[in-house]
């Protein structure tokens, strides 16, 4: 019977093929080419955790986040997991800036911490609630290829569908016209990826306001480091606009705030950790601010923490984790279920449940 030391931490490569090529406005994706982190306590217990590195957005890359993980194996070995957020800031600070390798750490210390208590990890984040609803997500694509797309998400059972966006202000109308032919009932959302300037973005969310059109969120529409043209989009259309790539940290979240820049934040645990994650929604909180919660192109294993904390908290009125939808099955237990669009973590035992 161990009393929670970490006896050791185990970094992987994580190669796991999707269904479909995902386009957006700053690249393409074949693979998710991921990292498994292991936490293993002296008592047996191994705490699972991801990365899904994505060199442009964070900077990370799979062999990066082995590197950086492997590098910081001596301020983790021998840590109490009880103590975990005095271990989670030690070891933030020895690499600042490898914020996809730091995430998958958090989660696997978390699920090591409430596997070790023996409670379930969206109870330790509150229990708000046991299910939450994803969007589907359209990738960049010619009219016929999103409008099949969106048929193919009604199909399936989605009621939320967010378009990838930036192709143009003509060609994502089409593109978003036609979404809105094949998923009449659906809620649209729009995501440029920084691809639009502050005009460009204000003019989309006309022309599809014109089309008679409704639209629930408008992510990252401009460069990330334009937070005066996110306020531009912002006080120049009525539809909700969100910060993604512009919010990585606490900091940044603040930021966006003072300036009353945006609707929504969008925390992504594969951007700020899960420990940033508590601190950017308690911000916006306090601030009256929407709160969204994304993903990049997680497993399971990854993505079980953010559904977790998602029901954890129970504030996240727009909720995109559909990378599971994306990758091809892969065989892994616990974490969550899903029926259609809906995850529950209903019986889930001790952290997230998720067993290799
Ligand atoms: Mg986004």
């Amino acid at each position: 019977m161990g009393i929670g030391i970490i006896k050791d931490i185990q970094v992987e490569a994580l190669d796991l093929p999707l269904k479909e090529p995902f386009i957006i406005a700053t690249g393409r994706k074949d693979a998710a080419n991921n990292v498994l982190v292991k936490i293993i306590l002296d008592n047996g217990l191994t705490g699972f955790g991801e990365v899904a590195p994505s060199p442009y957005t964070t900077g990370d890359t799979q062999q990066t986040c082995i590197a950086v993980l492997n590098h910081i194996k001596w301020a983790v070995v021998g840590q109490d997991i009880r103590q975990w957020r005095a271990l989670l800031t030690k070891t933030r600070k020895l690499i600042r800036a490898n914020v996809g390798a730091h995430s998958g750490l958090e989660i696997a210390v978390l699920d090591a911490f409430t596997k070790f208590i023996g409670v379930p990890m969206h109870i330790f984040f509150g229990g708000a609630i046991k299910k939450v609803e994803t969007d589907l997500t359209m990738s960049l694509g010619s009219p016929d290829e999103t409008f099949a797309a969106a048929k193919k998400a009604v199909a399936d059972g989605f009621n939320k569908i967010k378009i990838k966006v930036g192709m143009g202000v003509a060609a994502d109308t089409e593109r978003i016209i036609r979404v809105h032919e094949a998923a009449p009932n659906a809620m649209l959302s729009l995501d440029a990826n920084q691809a639009f300037t502050p005009k460009d973005a204000v003019e989309l969310a006309r022309r599809i306001h014109a089309e008679g059109i409704e639209l629930d969120l408008m992510e990252q529409p401009v460069r990330k480091d334009d937070f005066e043209g996110l306020k531009f989009v912002r006080e120049h259309c009525a539809v909700p606009v969100a910060a993604d790539e512009s919010c990585f940290t606490a900091d940044d979240a603040i930021r966006l705030i003072r300036m009353d820049a945006v609707d929504v934040i969008n925390i992504k645990v594969a951007k700020c950790g899960l420990a940033a994650a508590l601190d950017i929604a308690g911000i916006c909180r306090a601030a009256n601010k929407g709160l969204m919660i994304g993903c990049m192109m997680e497993s399971k294993i990854g993505l079980a923490a953010s559904v977790h904390l998602a029901c954890g908290l129970g504030e996240f009125a727009h909720c995109d984790l559909d990378s599971v939808y994306l990758l091809k099955p892969f065989e892994c237990k616990g974490g969550y279920t899903q029926e259609g669009p809906v995850f529950s973590v209903e019986g889930i035992e001790a952290g997230t449940g998720v067993a290799l």
